[in-house]
């Protein structure tokens, strides 16, 4: 027999197991958690979409001293601390400090998408019947149908009018404003048509059509109207905004819940609203980029469209707008400008994909692997790998660049929690790690739990978000 040195086991524990993170949390940073909760409460209400998310976060980054980036600046005129941020397309935002270490050392840089699961307006929305507008829609994203049935929908119009003109309005968000709705089939009546339909069926896409009006136009003597109530929607719309019914089509226009973001249970520890998915990723990586002095890496933060859709479309993940972006730091930070530069530049980069995860329901527990789920409230979400059944549509994290996160978290005392968006084979879901994957980066999914994903009310813990934005700043500050 081998005399091996015998090891000592007595610190041996058989089980890892995230602790609740309010455990962790300071009387000193308990003040510091109730504001990011209370501002990131502000955005969440005030950015219902993608478009209403940009604006907000440019404005704010304006005052905050980022200064548009536009390919125009001389070469190597950006220093350590300059703060920079570019558009795309109106829909993708990306924000920059430039760091201590010379640039081809990479960047760090935390991604996130703003696009949320709704419902768009077709073309040519409007109809009349049986005395009663209606709105056609097409939902965006992957929705449960029946979620969007009675509850109060405002509607968020973006439309560039024949002569130019920008306009930008919403129905259905002040206190005093009217909404919609899409009215559901009483129980009386339900037998037949809908209680045996399957859950993905109990509204079908072509049922969500959204209630718009009752009141008819009032006809003059023996004028006859056709369609007397959608005449007098029609009527409205050109009196208050000059829109024609052709205008419509012209437009983004989208229906998302017209309730406002709230404090959730006893305490108000949690909070319920639309969007969590992902814009709780949006504003803590906005939050930590925005507390950065000067880094040691160029520090990055890249919002990002069209994740709920496949990451498509110009403003995308799969885009050219990332490598396009960086390119122009490169170029503003160095005087070399060539392909194979970037390309270095761009393997030797770092990047967390901020994407929110899915934690352990107690009500659906058969869902999950309890051993391999995070929980609400246990910290930030690792995830290694993300993807359905054999992993596929995932990219994997290096343990090379995890081992280094995991250094950071340890330092920095941010309480994490590991897991997968529940059972082997029970379904799955996939973000915008692999993209930058493309790019040659090293990636890893790090994000926080939100039970709910993508119902109109999602809920999460104030703090798991506050472990969030300080993980972000951590790791687009610190050298580790
Ligand atoms: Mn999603
Ligand atoms: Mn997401």
């Amino acid at each position: 027999m081998d005399k091996k040195k015998k090891i000592a086991t007595k610190n041996v524990s058989t089980k890892f197991a995230a602790a609740s993170a309010w455990d962790k949390i300071s009387p000193a940073e308990e003040k510091e958690l109730q504001n990011y909760a209370k501002r990131y409460m502000d955005f969440l209400g005030t950015c219902k979409t993608e478009r209403e998310t940009i604006d907000y976060l440019i404005e704010k980054a304006q005052r905050n001293g980022f200064k548009p980036i536009d390919g125009g600046q001389a070469a190597g005129s950006l220093k350590p601390g300059s703060k920079v941020y570019w558009v795309s397309k109106n829909r993708a935002l990306c924000i920059a400090v430039i760091g201590k270490q010379p640039i081809s050392d990479g960047f760090k840089i935390v991604a996130a998408h703003h696009d949320v699961p709704h419902l768009d307006l077709k073309a040519l929305p409007l109809y009349e019947k049986h005395k009663l507008a209606f709105l056609k829609t097409h939902y965006y994203g992957g929705i449960k149908k029946f979620h969007w049935c009675a509850i109060p929908l405002a509607l968020h119009c973006f439309l560039i009018t024949k002569s130019g003109k920008h306009l930008s309005f919403s129905i259905g968000e002040k206190p005093n404003d009217p909404v919609f709705t899409i009215t559901d089939l009483p129980p009386h009546l339900s037998y037949k048509i809908q209680n045996d339909r399957k859950a993905t069926e109990v509204f079908k896409a072509e049922e969500l059509n959204i209630l718009a009006a009752n009141r008819p136009k009032p006809a003059k003597g023996d004028e006859k109207i056709e369609e007397p109530v959608k005449a007098a929607v029609l009527e409205k719309l050109q009196k208050e905004y000059g829109i024609q019914e052709e205008d419509l089509a012209w437009a983004e226009i989208a229906a998302v819940p017209a309730f406002s973001p709230r404090e959730v249970g006893f305490q108000g520890d949690m909070i319920g609203g639309f969007g969590h998915d992902d814009r709780a990723c949006v504003m803590a990586a906005f939050e930590a980029i925005n507390e950065v002095k000067v880094p040691e890496n160029t520090a990055v933060v890249i919002l990002i469209d069209k994740e709920e859709v496949g990451s498509g479309g110009a403003s995308g993940a799969q885009s050219m707008m990332v490598p396009d972006f960086l390119c122009l730091l490169v170029e503003a930070t160095t005087r070399v400008s060539s392909y194979s530069f970037l390309r270095k530049v761009l393997g030797a980069s770092m990047v967390l994909s901020a994407d929110t995860n899915a934690p352990i329901d107690p009500n659906f527990e058969a869902a999950w692997d309890a051993q391999n789920s995070g929980l609400l409230g246990s910290g930030v979400w690792i995830c290694k790998f993300t993807g359905s059944a054999g992993k596929s549509g995932s990219s994997e994290a290096d343990v090379e660049f995890i081992a280094r996160i995991r250094n950071l978290l340890t330092a920095g005392k941010i309480p994490y929690q590991f897991g997968e968006m529940g059972k082997v084979d029970e379904g799955g879901g996939g973000t915008v790690a692999k993209f930058f994957a493309q790019l040659n980066m090293h990636v890893l999914d790090l994000s926080l739990p939100v039970l709910g994903l993508h119902s109109p009310f999602e809920v999460l813990s104030k703090i798991d978000y506050h472990y969030t934005v300080k993980a972000y700043k951590a790791f687009l500050e610190k050298k580790f």
